[in-house]
């Protein structure tokens, strides 16, 4: 099945809203293992409408619609495709009891255009709206499936997941069932992985297997097709361990984990504790950590010392490193990273300091980023990056490059990690 998304808005065009409902579909429908080829966007005009669908029609088996389910004038997505399909549109009496409850709960008038959003295309099949008015729709003719979704993403996203998800994978299945895991790397790059994995990218059938870049991370998609669930993550499982015997040492997770989320994990699994001293991400390190429940029993604490006088007042850095090294350097972020760790008394310190830009400071190239990492009687490491981001997108990365590099390296001192 190959679908093509066609997101309907004039706001779209204009740039007053970003298209994430594009993103979440195709992100869904990767689950599914469904080829998406195009994302076309197209404003409120009818006509322009009617082409975009034409166009859809010549390349896509499924087309999914998003937006212009509404009540306004403006709305006219369902009224152009019936016409464009030469199919009627009948009121739907639940979905109108379900509109007419929903003003009644808060005691407000209902007007006549609102009992338009309660119709349909004849013969589709309603897509209940849990979080607004206008129903959904699934509506197959000339063996093309044309699903319909209303714009708003909080009304979107779980239609789609719970109402038209299960009947797109029943559809492609017959009785059968899909599962995919998500495999999670960093430290490496998109192509980098890509080439390395590159025969498994090209054989693949069932499994599939979908790369995807975001975020300085990138991730597999291995999905699969079979009777049962547990001979789809069987297939998965067998996949998985294919690509980890070429790429395993930078992979740091799967599904739903974080950097963050592996890191804590590690240090409570072993035992172990941990402080940080922060230049430029003043604090985002040891946030990012705490988002993760559990973390009080390795988090111990921190500080934040973004000016020069700070790193010599609190955490004893000598002027005379600074003066020698300056304040982006390795030789700092040891310092401070050994500092932490002993004021705090934890088994791991970290530090890290650099130039998150735009302008640079200490005599270093914005993006330079030193980390420095205590572990228990050890001399410190230190690990230099040469970020390229925007300067809040650099702060995270260097957050990011800390618990991938301390990772590695409680993994290469024998601490276990889950995988
Ligand atoms: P409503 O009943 O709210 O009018 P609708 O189905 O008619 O819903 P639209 O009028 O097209 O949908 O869009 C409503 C709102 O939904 C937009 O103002 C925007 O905030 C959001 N929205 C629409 N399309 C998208 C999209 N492709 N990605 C993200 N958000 C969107
Ligand atoms: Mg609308």
């Amino acid at each position: 099945m190959n679908a093509e998304i066609l997101a309907v808005g004039s706001e779209l065009l204009l740039g007053q809203i970003t298209n994430t409902n594009a993103r979440f579909i195709s992100n869904q429908l990767s689950e599914l293992g469904i080829n998406v080829f195009y994302h076309t966007v197209v404003g409120d005009n009818a006509k322009r409408l009617e082409q975009a669908i034409e166009v859809a029609e010549s390349r896509a088996d499924l087309i999914i619609f998003s937006g212009g389910l509404g009540p306004t004038k403006d709305d006219l997505t369902k009224e152009t495709i019936a016409r464009h399909l030469g199919v009627s549109l009948e009121s739907d009496e639940v979905a109108l009891t379900h509109i007419e409850q929903f003003f009644a709960k808060r005691g407000r008038p209902m007007t006549e255009n609102n009992r338009k959003q309660a119709l349909i295309l004849a013969g589709s099949e309603v897509l209940a709206n849990h979080h607004g008015m206008a129903p959904g729709m699934i509506f197959n003719k000339n063996n093309r499936t044309y699903i319909l979704l209303p714009g708003p993403p909080k009304e979107l996203e779980p239609m789609f997941q719970f109402e038209a998800k299960p009947k797109l994978a029943a559809m492609l299945n017959d009785g059968g069932i899909i599962a995919s895991h998500v495999m999670r790397f960093y430290g490496i790059g998109e192509a980098e992985l890509e080439d390395q994995v590159q025969d498994i990218l090209d054989a693949q059938t069932n499994p599939t297997v979908a790369p995807l870049a975001s975020d300085g991370e990138v991730t597999l998609r291995v999905t699969a097709k079979a009777e049962t669930e547990q001979q789809a993550q069987q297939l998965i499982a067998a996949k998985v361990a294919e690509i980890q015997a070429i790429v395993g040492e930078h992979q740091y997770g799967m599904d739903d984990d974080s950097l963050a989320s592996k890191t804590v994990e590690m240090l409570l699994d072993n035992n172990l504790t941990i402080a940080a001293a922060e230049s430029l991400t003043a604090g985002l390190f040891q946030s990012e950590l705490a988002e993760i429940p559990g973390v009080g029993n390795a988090l111990i604490g921190g500080i934040v010392t973004y000016a020069a006088e700070a790193k010599i007042k609190h955490l004893g850095i000598s002027q005379g490193l600074i003066d020698t090294h300056g304040v982006v350097s390795g030789e700092c972020a040891a310092a401070m990273a050994s500092a932490v760790q002993k004021q705090f008394g934890t088994n791991i310190g970290i530090g890290l300091t650099g130039e998150a830009g735009p302008t640079a400071h200490d005599h270093q190239p914005v993006g330079t980023v030193w980390i420095g990492i205590a572990i228990n009687d050890e001399e410190p490491l230190t690990y230099l990056l040469h970020l390229s981001g925007m300067r809040n997108t650099n702060r995270l990365r260097a957050v990011k490059f800390t618990c991938h590099y301390l990772m590695q390296l409680l993994e290469e001192r024998g601490y276990t990690k889950r995988y």
